[in-house]
């Protein structure tokens, strides 16, 4: 058994939606970003690789490659289980925190689950997503952007 940690962070920019565990939310903002931003895909895809020890985001996905330019996320997700597959490894847990000031994500946060436990082949009850906001404070607080934080266990197959 192994566990992992992954972070991400985007600048909001011009958009009318986020893109957040591969769930499509309306906002009064988008995210400045290569792919569709989603950071808790990506913090979920660094969890991943930091478990299995395989690298990060950056150099399976360089921002340079004109491939993964605009990709929706859940292809680096799909492309990071391979890796960890071939080195015989599955996941078993997935925890998510997600910071920021709105919109709020209660009612988006199921379907957020229910897509990574679709995606990781776990079901949805070993997969949480939290979120809370920066109490006004920092850039998170001054709305200028989001983070999110993952924290995984894979086992041996
Ligand atoms: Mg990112």
């Amino acid at each position: 058994m192994r566990v992992g940690f992954g972070v991400d962070v985007h600048r909001f920019g011009s958009g009318d939606h986020l893109m957040l565990g591969g769930i499509r939310i309306p906002a009064p903002h988008g995210v400045v970003a290569h792919s569709d931003g989603d950071v808790v895909l990506h913090a979920l895809c660094d969890a991943l690789l930091g478990a299995a020890a395989l690298g990060d985001i950056g150099e399976h996905f360089p921002d340079s490659d004109p491939a993964w330019h605009q990709s929706p996320s859940r292809l680096f997700v799909e492309h990071v289980l391979q890796r960890l597959e071939e080195h015989s490894w599955r996941v078993v847990h997935v925890d998510v925190s997600i910071l920021l000031e709105s919109p709020k994500l209660a009612s988006y946060k199921q379907a957020m689950r229910e897509n990574i436990a679709s995606l990781c082949r776990i079901p949805p009850d070993a997969v949480s997503i939290k979120a809370t906001t920066s109490e006004g404070i920092g850039f998170v607080g001054r709305s200028e952007g989001i983070v999110a934080y993952c924290v995984c266990t894979i086992e041996r197959q």
